[in-house]
């Protein structure tokens, strides 16, 4: 009981008893109870709710940092791996959807990946594997993945956010499924305003060269 009470008063001289009143900390002390760096903790939190709830509102550099970095974790990434693509072809049309594709121009082989966790709506095949995939996002948004070569592709197949799916196609099938003149991955967006990884497409603007 001694030693406890004279962890409570080194807790209390090194806190900002000012921004709070003793009152408020007594809960956090109860629960914590054996050790003053915890205690110094829970109040440093409450400090910082109580900055967050109380206009005017401050910006904090740290939260936006944090915010960002989740972003990266569960948005949408680049759809490949390793290559530098070049924009061979801005917003143009598909049978699914008036301008909102482009095209990334990248080496065959190179491995196409599910840009976020999805679910295969309807698979079209070229001809020598060369696909046409359709997709859903877990966000609900679709979107299509285009001169994919893979064997592995059906209808309500689920990919995970960055799992494999194929590669960039060698062959330029002209059919109704795919038409290429080259290596190439043709992508059809949700919407012209949108963010893929680190880069921003907007209708006026599309970034030159991407890298995963
Ligand atoms: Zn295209």
């Amino acid at each position: 009981m001694l030693l406890k009470s004279k962890l409570v008063i080194a807790a209390l001289i090194a806190l900002p008893v000012s921004a709070l009143s003793i009152k408020a900390l007594t809960p956090a002390l109860k629960s914590t109870g054996s050790s003053s760096l915890s205690i110094n903790k829970n109040v440093q939190n409450r400090v910082i709710k109580s900055e967050q709830t109380n206009p005017p509102k401050k910006s904090n550099p740290t939260l936006k940092t944090t915010k960002i970095a989740h972003h990266s974790r569960s948005g949408w990434r680049i759809p490949w791996l390793g290559a530098t693509a070049t924009v061979t072809q801005r917003w143009h049309s598909d049978s699914w959807g008036r301008y909102k594709s482009v095209d990334f121009g990248l080496p065959a082989g190179t491995p196409v990946i599910a840009p976020i966790a999805s679910r295969v709506l309807s698979v079209c095949n070229a001809g020598g594997n060369h696909l046409a995939i359709r997709l859903k996002a877990v966000d609900g948004n679709r979107y299509s993945l285009v001169h994919v070569k893979s064997r592995s592709v059906y209808v309500g197949r689920r990919y995970k956010r960055g799992q494999v799916i194929g590669v960039i196609a060698r062959n330029t099938p002209w059919n109704r499924c795919a038409r290429s003149t080259g290596p190439h991955l043709h992508m059809s967006f949700p919407r012209q305003n949108f963010r893929l990884g680190r880069y921003w497409f907007s209708r006026s603007y599309i970034p030159q060269r991407l890298k995963p």
